[in-house]
């Protein structure tokens, strides 16, 4: 309350607090009153009801706005499940495939590849967010079938975008993985209808967007029913040019700090070069990142979108042999239950 607030103004406040349903717990000092709201739930038009009520200097939130996903709701780290393997558990998941399905030829020699080198899931993109309208928007349906006889061919599990929730049950039938990119972070709708998709979500941070508003994102898909959610740093827009964005590598750690669940780091997009990629991969294994999605392409000067940050199958075969020995000292760490971030 403001200094010296009226009985009647901190009464009301009282009031309002209880016609929301919470308790109140008020501190009084010398001439100035802190009133506390206890309960679960969503306090948010709670504080925004206070905010506009007389007397009130301000209404702070103390506990996270998002629940399911927070460490508060479930200490433990989650791992979840794709396929037989398990993204957070003991494995270090590295996901590789081009930014877009182009043809047959081009994701069966993608897929091959990259799976011996070590990769463990294939990511190609069916339907494509492009800025422009005129540039290629993936082979869609076309592209979901050569995603699945990749996977007949390799044993991939297979994670692929979905942008609209008209196609959710369509990309469903097809993936293992649903990924959620930058540009839709914040598509509500789809959200809420991957709720009941069946299948774990792979949510990307929108470009502008807050660690918060990621977080809040992965609520709505666990509020609505689906607590398979992994979350990806692909870095953000910042007034640097010198990369195509900025890899917040800090967001691995605070997430591992504030969620439960697993975190993935983009090397690719965080950077746009493929000259880069390999040491911001390092960085995500030392940090305690749970795997990598990396774009990579059997011939990057042909590729219809980010040939400039794919790496060539004989580079990301180099990252993976250089990656190795980071990724054995990060397993000795899992095996003790020591998290490298936490
Ligand atoms: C992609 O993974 O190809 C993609 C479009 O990524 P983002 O949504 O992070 O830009
Ligand atoms: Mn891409």
């Amino acid at each position: 309350m403001r200094p010296h607030a009226s009985r009647a103004e901190i009464d009301h406040v009282c009031d309002r607090i209880r016609e929301f349903g919470y308790r109140v717990h008020s501190i009084e000092g010398e001439g100035r009153v802190v009133i506390g709201v206890v309960g679960i739930g969503d306090v948010t038009a709670c504080l925004e009801s206070l905010e506009a009520t007389p007397g009130v200097e301000s209404a702070v939130r103390i506990s996270a706005p998002y629940k399911f996903v927070s460490r508060e709701f479930r200490k433990e780290r989650s791992s979840i499940r794709v396929d037989g393997l398990e993204i957070g558990g003991g494995e270090f998941i590295v996901i590789a495939g081009p930014c877009s399905v182009e043809s047959e030829r081009q994701i069966m020699e993608t897929a091959e590849g990259v799976a011996a080198a070590g990769a463990r899931m294939l990511r190609g993109g069916a339907f494509k967010p492009r800025t422009s309208p005129y540039d290629f928007q993936g082979l869609e349906g076309e592209g979901l079938k050569l995603l699945r006889k990749a996977r007949e061919a390799t044993g991939l599990a297979i994670v692929t975008e979905i942008m609209s929730d008209r196609d959710v049950d369509l990309v469903a039938e097809y993936t293992d993985v649903m990924q959620v990119g930058a540009r839709n972070m914040q598509n509500f709708a789809l959200l809420k209808s991957l709720g009941s998709c069946g299948r774990p979500v792979l949510l990307k941070r929108g470009m502008s967007s807050t660690i918060n508003e990621l977080l809040m994102s992965a609520e709505y898909v666990t509020a609505h029913g689906n607590p398979n959610v992994i979350l990806c740093e692909r870095g953000i827009r910042t007034f640097e040019t010198a990369t195509r964005n900025t890899c917040d590598i800090a967001a691995i750690p605070v997430l591992n700090e504030l969620t439960h669940l697993p975190v993935i780091l983009d090397p690719s997009h965080a950077t746009g070069k493929r000259s880069l990629v390999p040491a911001l991969a390092r960085a995500g294994v030392a940090i305690g990142a749970d795997g990598l999605i990396v774009e990579v392409h059997p011939c990057p000067e042909k590729a219809v979108s980010d040939g400039a940050q794919s790496l060539t199958l004989e580079g990301f075969r180099a990252m993976m042999r250089d990656l190795a020995p980071y990724v054995e000292l990060w397993k000795e760490g899992r095996a003790t239950g020591a998290r490298a971030a936490a």
